[in-house]
């Protein structure tokens, strides 16, 4: 009762208030922000709505119980155990056990370029540890042979039951696809405080929710890769509501030794830096309440594994996969080396090229 009378108390003051200083404040328009670092990135979240505040709050939560469970460098997550565990099945969390299965299916779609196994190779050549090195070919052919996807055997042994085994020797890293999932965790987390509207930023990955207040689409800026520490030097800009975009290119990780630059977006193919024609990669999927929540980890995987792909390649993938369902129907915005930026069909209304950034507009279909 006396909750009860607190709340008519606050509601009649929210009344008279509002009946003081003009319309009524809408609640679709109340906005939080958090900054998180976690994942070796800095995050940004800004959620709208009557519960705002508490789904900010629980956007940090959600991400750092991730964290928990997926670093690599943290000694009791689920992945630095399995890591660990020589061979031996551990048993890990629902969102261990979920991603490592979609890490499987999107090696499967891409052919092998996204691979998880490839983790003693980014190790090697220091990406991990800070420690950069260029491995000897002898290592990395030893290291190239512990790379089988097939040796990463997640399971489901009852309703709340969870394991997984790796082939001796092998090691995952979720480093590519773990902040597209946690994208999507964001996702069911603002249908269930009902947000109107937000925009999640963690890193390379984006997720906007809605529209912005005034009704307009949210901005996303492509990163131009050549200017990589700049601040507003974008290619162009997305206008997009309601979806993940997530880039990846060779320019967000890198060391140079001899005078050569070696990033962190290893070709499984070969153990080596992909040597690819594109230097970025943006995979843009729709992010509706509506259609299951996978489309985060898909564009990261696939931004990932399109750039080892190389433009030619990427592009054959987008046109063998555009007739599919609306559920997993992705489209592309390419930046080659060679100066243009390659964008397709379904983007063509919602990006903007910066006509002062020198690159070259193309349009694909
Ligand atoms: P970032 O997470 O740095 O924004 P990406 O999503 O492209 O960029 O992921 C790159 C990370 O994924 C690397 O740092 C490494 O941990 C891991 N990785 C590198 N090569 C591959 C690969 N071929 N498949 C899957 N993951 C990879
Ligand atoms: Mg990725």
């Amino acid at each position: 009762m006396r909750r009860f009378i607190s709340i008519t108390l606050a509601f009649a003051l929210v009344l008279s208030l509002t009946a003081c200083f003009g319309p009524p404040v809408d609640p679709d328009t109340v906005q939080e922000s958090i900054q998180v670092i976690a994942m070796d990135t800095p995050m940004f979240i800004s959620t709208y709505g009557r519960r705002s505040t508490g789904a900010a709050y629980a956007s940090e939560d959600l991400i750092r119980a991730l964290e928990a469970r997926l670093s690599r460098t943290e000694e009791d997550s689920d992945i630095s155990r399995l890591n660990a565990a020589g061979g031996e099945t551990v048993e890990v969390g629902w969102d261990t056990y979920c991603l490592l299965d979609q890490a499987a299916f999107f090696n499967a779609e891409t052919g092998g370029a996204f691979n998880i196994a490839i983790a003693p190779v980014v190790s090697a050549w220091g990406f991990t540890t800070d420690s950069f090195q260029v491995p000897s070919q002898a290592e990395l052919d030893r290291l190239l042979a512990l790379t089988d996807p097939r040796g990463v055997s997640p399971a489901q042994l009852g309703d709340a039951k969870f394991t997984a085994s790796l082939e001796p020797g092998q090691s995952v890293d979720l480093g590519g696809i773990a902040k597209g999932y946690a994208a999507d965790k964001l996702a069911d987390l603002f249908v269930e405080y009902e947000v109107p509207r937000a925009m999640a930023q963690l890193g390379g990955n984006v997720l906007v929710w809605g529209d912005r207040p005034d009704g307009t689409a949210w901005r996303v800026g492509v990163q131009d890769p050549a200017r990589p520490d700049e601040q507003n030097a974008f290619v162009g800009v997305l206008n997009l509501k309601n979806a993940f975009a997530v880039t990846s290119g060779g320019y967000q990780r890198y060391f140079e030794e001899g005078g050569k630059r070696y990033h962190h977006i290893i070709d499984p193919a070969t153990g080596y830096p992909a040597d690819s024609d594109l230097t970025s990669v943006t995979v843009v999927a729709e992010a509706d309440p509506d259609i299951p929540r996978k489309n985060g980890a898909m564009c990261d995987a696939y931004s990932t594994g399109l750039f080892i792909m190389g433009e030619e390649e990427a592009l054959r993938f987008w046109r063998s996969r555009r007739q599919q369902n609306r559920e997993n129907a992705f489209e592309l915005v390419l930046v080659t080396e060679d100066g243009r930026v390659v964008v397709t069909q379904g983007l063509a209304e919602a990006f903007t090229l910066d006509e002062g950034s020198g690159y070259t507009l193309e349009i694909v279909s």
